[in-house]
């Protein structure tokens, strides 16, 4: 098989990769983005929180990303049926816009502006030189040369293992999460609404779109197999003991189909070595509840790419730019791992997740936030 030769191989089609692929791309590189799924990846996140908007908006993405999504501004939440306390999302808040259709429209403009994609195409083998890496194989025996590797794929990196460099995956193993698409009901076109109880359950209401809304239950693993595996325990009864404003929406639960999501935070030991980098669930990941995981892939994916363009092809240059420009940001990732964890931890117990809740980071994540970022607000 022949082997192709490209300045930038992106391994990876999540929003990580293809947000990449297209800043590279414009600033005239080559760039091949390998994807072992038959097309762009389908599960992941619904909602682009403020710091991930601006990031699209500097690159002129903000109001096609926009135009079919759904704005909010304000989350409620509750404890044990009881409204705690709002979050309010200043400047036209957040975009809700399932995961799929947000990567779709970055991958169209990489089809635009001639990136590659191989799709059905993992990495077989990853040949180093020291700690270069030189060639990749893909799994239909084509071979790949670039001068740059990017590990876009996701929390089991390949490239990362590739690289020999040490993860700490901890799964939230306290709390199983199922999600289910059901009709929009009233309560939910009006508000974002999280519940929690003190029993250790969760569930999440919000609008998909005019007709469809996302249901999230949280629940401790030994009770799963009552509810949702065929054990006689009805989820309605379950969520009527802390959902209260919510109840419209009860009637569709039942035939929902209910998908478990498997939910681990993740810290990594580095993000480049020799001419590769990490880049999003590759390099870090924090819980859900946080809802910046998105927003700061993208902010990684802009330095990824000043970097890379910057040093041109040369390996001293961009080993010293990634060390200065991109190793810092395992510092921020931790704070908004810790942060996931806080809230992952606490959510049952209604004074300490209020202490735990920092509304500068939920709002404007790792951005400076103004000095009169409000608290959560008593409703
Ligand atoms: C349940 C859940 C809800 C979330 N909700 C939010 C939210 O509301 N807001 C938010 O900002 N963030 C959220 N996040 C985080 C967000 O989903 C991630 O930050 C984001 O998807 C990271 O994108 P990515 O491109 O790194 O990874 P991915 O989207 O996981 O893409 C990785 C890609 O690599 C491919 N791949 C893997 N291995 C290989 C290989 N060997 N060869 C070739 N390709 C490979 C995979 O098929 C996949 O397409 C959520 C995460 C979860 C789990």
């Amino acid at each position: 098989m022949a082997t192709t030769s490209c300045d930038v191989a992106i391994v990876g089609a999540g929003l990580g990769g293809c947000f990449l692929a297209l800043l590279l791309r414009r600033r005239g590189q080559r760039v091949v983005v390998i994807e072992q799924g038959p097309s762009i990846p389908s599960a992941g996140a619904d909602f682009l929180k403020p710091p991930g908007l601006r990031v699209l908006a500097r690159h002129g993405l903000a109001e096609l990303v926009e135009r079919h999504g759904l704005r909010r501004d304000l989350i409620r939440y509750y404890h044990d049926g009881e409204p705690i306390r709002e979050c309010r999302f200043p400047d036209g808040g957040f975009l809700i816009r399932p995961y799929r259709e947000l990567v779709e429209l970055i991958y169209a403009c990489c089809a635009m502006e001639g990136v590659e994609f191989c799709f059905d195409a993992a990495i077989e083998r990853v040949e180093r030189e020291g700690d270069r890496i030189e060639l990749l194989t893909l799994s239909d025996g084509s071979r790949l040369r670039a001068d740059v590797v990017v590990g876009a794929d996701g929390t089991k990196s390949a490239i990362r293992r590739a690289l020999d460099i040490d993860q700490v995956a901890m799964p939230y193993d306290r709390l199983l999460m199922r999600v289910a698409t059901v009709p929009l009901s009233a309560s939910v076109a009006q508000l974002n609404r999280l519940y929690f109880s003190s029993g250790g359950w969760l569930a999440y209401l919000y609008p998909l779109d005019r007709d469809q809304a996302r249901v999230f239950v949280g629940l401790p693993p030994e009770q799963d197999d009552a509810v949702f595996g065929g054990g006689g325990a009805s989820l309605v009864d379950l969520l009527r003991g802390f959902v209260s404003d919510s109840t419209d929406a009860f009637g569709s639960l039942p035939a929902a189909a209910w998908h478990p999501i498997k939910v681990s935070s993740l810290r990594v030991g580095a993000y480049h070595k020799g001419n590769a980098a990490l880049l999003g669930s590759a390099a870090f990941a924090c819980h859900p509840m946080t809802g910046m995981g998105m927003s700061y892939t993208l902010y990684d994916a802009e330095i990824l790419a000043d970097v890379i363009s910057a040093a041109g092809g040369d390996q001293a240059l961009l080993d010293k730019l990634l060390q200065a420009r991109y190793e810092p940001r395992r510092q921020a990732h931790r704070q908004l791992i810790d942060y996931g964890d806080a809230l992952a931890t606490t959510f049952h117990d209604r004074r300490a997740y209020l202490r735990a809740f920092r509304a500068d980071l939920h709002i404007y994540g790792d951005e400076a936030a103004p000095r009169t970022t409000p608290a959560l607000q008593p409703i």
